[in-house]
């Protein structure tokens, strides 16, 4: 008799069992690999992943263990995935199981998840025996109704019941109807289902796109950056690209930033593929997520359309992977594993000989940077240009208006002449407005106009936000909150002002200003229920509100034809964020909220409202020039030692006493400092390496300090962030270590 064994990871996530477990696969079990199990192990029993499968094994029989059973009859992991998995432990240094679970909805695990069953009715008789039966019952008018209505198909019992709960089981005593188990897909927004909507012609540019593509998908694959202006019809040939996969009898995948995922962008693509869509992102519910992600698994949805996880979406054939405003922060994960969706994207299509097509009106300064000349091959992408809106239509043309001019001119709203003027001939003109500012709340700090106090937060160093709703401040580090002071505590001035602008404010100062308007607002604060953003965009999109004020979430992939402004209420807010794209995240946000204005027949414009007129971020977003944008920036980060030139890293360390968060990062500068000194080409590459408070150095009743590092990026650099992860293991006593890789935010 020969056994088989399987090597298995158990599913658990620890440096300590990192590594295959052998275990005997009893004689009626067959086994391949990707298929999930539960095991002994220790003590208890444990989830696992088969790994490989082998005839032979080195340890004594009698001492390995069986698989007591399969969680499921299929392998749930394709090959290609365990090979990521792979991958991705070596690439992002975590375990193999950290990448295995990704591969699957969290739910399955433990079994938290099952399939959906409910009961099914159908005639089993036919003909004669249907006319007998039928005459049998011809006084029960209840059962005839049952049976009328099986006769075009099996019905759910409970639709059945409607008519009468006994007849049915009455039907099935007579052996006239079979009531059986079978299982319902829970499919998202299966309400919005509309009719099938058919192919427009393509624009010139659309098709010069496409054939491009085309050629790569024909051939072994390629990997194209599209850039295109906002409007120039990017998902349309999302759209073309797509089914040129599917033609060839490859699927396909796309992702986009999670809040673009609305049910119109859902269903527009559901119309467009039909049942061939699936959708994955995190406001499905569990069945939901289990059920699309098992019609992708088993090959009836050939089309997959989701946020960052749905990069490991479990398609047989990927012929292309689609990521949609490549530019987004959201495609890089913060928790473990961190990896960076664009990188699996390039990893999947590289093993399929598929394409990866990036693109985005503002593609960001890294990625762009691989469309130009001198780029090494394996990162090269193909620049695909896209520089006119479909159908001829014009880019809106913006207006850059100076507030300090204003406040010369004694103008101290927040809203200047010419937004005004604008506002009023949209209004007449029966138009929609949109009035973006990048914060939320009323006002953003209060301060004293005669010292300059600035109520901070007592937990955190950071200052409170004034919110109307409640009359209060509130910390948005911690959620405290507290009723603002009616005198400086500093100086006892009564001089106490609110500063700066907010959603609130701007909904206000419109209802003042244009009476009768009616206004939607959409920032954190109106967004907290489930749909509640859905809600807003469709009431808008109805035409029942003119005017749309909103934050960052407004900005980008929105299409509604009838707006034809888009104010700018505060464009440098973001300019002066501690953070070396703060003027790339400026830029970015401008062109793309500037795109929402005249997408359809009547031509756009758009009020730049800006402290900082000359800015090279403002002034570039103005022109709706990307490709000076990126020569200015890429200069400007080349000359400040900024990424993508360079890394920046940084391992924070949190305690409640200041004493223990010092000391701990002090001495894990020493170890760093060691680490580097042992190898003098990793020094070289070193510009600056220390520990110091940082930037926030209270946050939830916490000191915080941090070991900085900035060094070039070059090879070595992966060999440090792979020490420092090492450090952020090391524990030390009432201390918590974090590692950051150039964060969104160092503060
Ligand atoms: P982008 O993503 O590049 O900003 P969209 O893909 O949203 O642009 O397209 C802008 C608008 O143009 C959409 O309303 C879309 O339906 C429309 N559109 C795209 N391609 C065509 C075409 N070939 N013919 C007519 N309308 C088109
Ligand atoms: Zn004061
Ligand atoms: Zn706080």
């Amino acid at each position: 008799m020969t056994s088989r064994f399987a090597d298995i990871i158990i599913d658990i996530s620890s440096e300590q069992v990192d590594r295959l477990f052998t275990y005997r696969i009893p004689d009626d079990m067959t086994l391949v690999p990707g298929q999930r199990v539960e095991v002994p192990f220790g003590p208890r029993k444990r989830e696992g992943f088969v790994i490989e499968i082998k005839d032979e094994c080195d340890l004594d029989p009698t001492l390995i263990k069986p698989v007591l059973r399969t969680l499921e009859d299929y392998p749930v992991i394709l090959p290609e995935l365990i090979e990521l998995s792979r991958w991705m432990k070596k690439r992002y240094h975590c375990n193999l199981v950290d990448g295995l679970r990704q591969m699957i909805p969290s739910q399955m695990r433990g079994g938290r998840v099952r399939k959906k069953q409910i009961d099914i009715a159908r005639l089993i008789v036919q003909g004669e025996e249907l006319e007998r039966a039928i005459e049998s019952n011809k006084r029960a008018k209840k059962r005839l109704e049952v049976i009328e209505a099986l006769r075009d198909g099996p019905k759910p019992v409970p639709v059945l019941n409607s008519i009468s709960p006994g007849a049915v089981n009455k039907l099935a005593e007579q052996g006239i109807v079979r009531v059986e188990a079978s299982e319902v897909m829970r499919t998202p927004y299966r309400a919005l289902e509309g009719e099938a909507a058919v192919d427009p012609p393509l624009m010139r540019s659309q098709q010069h796109a496409l054939e491009q593509i085309k050629r790569a998908l024909d051939g072994d694959g390629g990997r194209f950056l599209l850039h295109g202006v906002t409007g120039s019809g990017k998902t349309e040939v999302y759209i073309r690209v797509i089914r040129e996969t599917l033609a060839s009898g490859r699927t396909a995948i796309v992702l986009v930033p999670e809040i673009s995922l609305t049910p119109q962008m859902v269903d527009w693509f559901r119309r467009r593929f039909g049942g061939d869509a699936a959708v994955l992102h995190s406001r499905l519910s569990a069945g939901e997520r289990f059920d699309e992600w098992r019609r992708i698994r088993s090959g009836e949805a050939r089309v997959v359309i989701g946020a960052r996880s749905a990069v490991f979406a479990p398609l047989e054939k990927p012929g292309v992977i689609i990521v949609d405003e490549e530019h987004e922060s959201s495609y890089l994960s913060d928790k473990r594993p961190r990896y960076d969706a664009r990188d699996i994207a390039k990893w999947r299509a590289e093993y399929h000989g598929a394409v990866m097509l990036l693109g985005s009106a503002t593609p960001s300064i890294s990625t762009y940077m691989k469309a130009m000349p001198g780029v090494k091959p394996w990162n090269k992408l193909t620049l695909i240009e896209m520089n006119e809106r479909v159908c001829g239509r014009a880019l809106p043309e913006v207006e850059i208006v100076d507030m300090r001019e204003e406040l010369v001119q004694g103008n101290k709203s927040i809203f200047s002449a010419a937004l005004v003027r604008e506002m009023q001939e949209c209004l007449d003109q029966g138009r929609q407005a949109i009035l973006f500012i990048n914060r939320r709340g009323y006002s953003t700090f209060v301060s004293c106009r005669s010292c300059g106090h600035v109520e901070k937060c007592d937990q955190c160093d950071v200052s409170m936000t004034y919110h109307m709703a409640d009359d209060k401040l509130h910390c948005h580090y911690c959620g405290d909150e507290r009723k603002p002071p009616k005198v400086c505590p500093e100086c006892g001035s009564k001089f106490i002002r609110f500063f700066g602008t907010g959603t609130q404010k701007v909904e206000e100062e419109v209802q003042a200003r244009f009476p009768g308007v009616s206004v939607l607002r959409m920032d954190v604060d109106t967004t907290g229920g489930k749909d509640s953003h859905e809600k807003i965009l469709s009431e808008f999109r109805s035409g029942k509100a003119q005017v749309l004020v909103g934050t960052q979430m407004i900005a980008k992939g929105l299409d509604f034809p009838n707006v034809t402004l888009v104010g700018v209420v505060a464009a440098d807010l973001s300019l002066h964020v501690p953070d070396y794209r703060s003027v790339e995240r400026t830029f970015q946000l401008i062109t793309q909220v500037a795109g929402r204005a005249g997408r359809a027949e009547y031509p756009g414009k758009v009020i730049l409202q800006t402290y900082d007129p000359e800015h090279y971020g403002i002034q570039l977003a103005a022109q709706q020039d990307y490709r000076a944008f990126y020569f200015r920036e890429e200069k400007q980060r080349r000359r400040g030692l900024y990424p993508p030139f360079t890394v920046l890293a940084r391992l924070l360390v949190s305690a409640k006493s200041e004493m223990d968060a010092q000391n701990a990062a002090q001495d894990l500068e020493k170890r760093l400092n060691e680490f580097l000194d042992s190898d003098p080409t990793i020094r070289r590459d070193v510009i600056q390496m220390r520990a110091l408070e940082a930037p926030l150095k209270l946050l939830r009743g916490e000191a915080r300090w941090q070991v900085f590092l900035k060094m070039y990026a070059k090879e070595p650099s992966d060999r440090v962030i792979s020490y420092m992860e090492e450090l952020e293991e090391i524990s030390y006593e009432k201390v918590r270590v974090e590692l950051e890789v150039n964060p969104n935010a160092m503060l």
